[in-house]
């Protein structure tokens, strides 16, 4: 089954809501770095994040949102658009911080990622980025909705989950984000906040096949709203050749130097682990684009 979000919105209630299934995707997420179960977690938690995030964006804007902990997952990293397409990667895959007594985050997501910063950069198609930087809180979630009400300045509900099964993949995961419209003064939010509280977290009702749209029928029910969409959610990684030479290039003459002195460099993805073999002639040639570059700065 295909990774989708739905949106609806509520205008008389003056809120909007996005609910996604996320499933295959951090799968093929764990497949590709070979993780954990709590980097499984970790991932799953924070694409899924990635995802929804994605979903208010407007078309051809993007955003990036790095988890920067002191916890042993290291640093993790997510990217979305506004049509579903998301990429991401964290640094440790091997990390293990599961408390199988501990029914709140039994995955140990909170003390992988440690305490650190949010780093949320949003392309916005502006001359500059626009970045913001918020405090790391318990888990994915409570991180993503104390950015979201702290930082957007629009109140936001989110929560993200995945279920593990035995064979340390996910049989479920998905989220949920709930928004404030801009002008809105309705306390629908708070409703749809106690109601949510009432339900088994997200993830549970997908492990027992409650579809997205459903979540969010049974949560809407009694307010009128409109389904606008449903979109699928897949990896797609943006790198190519070109953009690792540019990266290269940025890296400045030494370290190429030191890549022709080595007798070549292999450039491995972080987000798709696709590699970029550039032999000394491949770098050779960059180099001189480089120097090429500098002296027309000097001009
Ligand atoms: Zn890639």
């Amino acid at each position: 089954m295909e990774d989708y979000l739905v949106r609806i919105i509520a205008k008389d209630a003056g809120v909007r809501a996005i609910a996604c299934i996320t499933t295959d995707l951090v799968n093929e997420m764990a497949t590709r770095n070979e993780t954990s179960e709590t980097a499984t977690a970790v991932i799953g938690e924070a694409i899924t994040g990635g995802a929804l995030l994605g979903s208010l964006l407007k078309i051809k804007h993007r955003v990036a949102a790095k988890f920067d902990g002191d916890g042993p997952v290291g640093k993790v990293v997510v990217e979305s658009d506004a049509y579903g397409k998301v990429r991401g990667y964290l640094e440790n895959s091997a990390v293990n911080t599961l408390r199988d007594e501990a029914p709140i985050d039994p995955y140990g997501v909170q003390e992988a990622l440690g305490e650190g910063v949010l780093h949320v950069s949003r392309d916005m198609r502006l001359p500059e980025l626009v970045q913001s930087y918020t405090p790391l809180k318990q888990g994915v979630t409570d991180t993503l909705d104390y950015y979201l009400n702290q930082s957007e300045q629009v109140k936001s509900l989110i929560q993200v989950g995945t279920v593990l099964g035995e064979d340390g993949l996910v049989v479920a995961a998905g989220g949920i984000l709930l928004q404030n419209l801009g002008d809105s003064k309705a306390n629908t939010l708070a409703l749809l906040q106690e109601r949510l509280a009432e339900m088994p977290p997200i993830e549970e009702q997908l492990h027992n096949g409650t579809m997205p749209e459903n979540i969010l029928e049974n949560l809407f029910a009694g307010i009128e709203y409109i389904y606008l969409e449903e979109r699928p959610i897949r990896f797609v990684c943006t790198c190519s050749r070109e953009r690792v030479e540019k990266a290269i290039i940025v890296s400045g003459e030494e370290e190429i130097r030191f890549l022709i002195a080595d007798g070549g460099a292999t450039v491995d993805c972080h987000f798709c682990h696709e590699q970029y073999e550039f032999d000394v002639d491949d770098l050779e040639e960059i180099l001189e684009e480089l120097l090429g570059e500098d002296d027309e700065d000097e001009d």
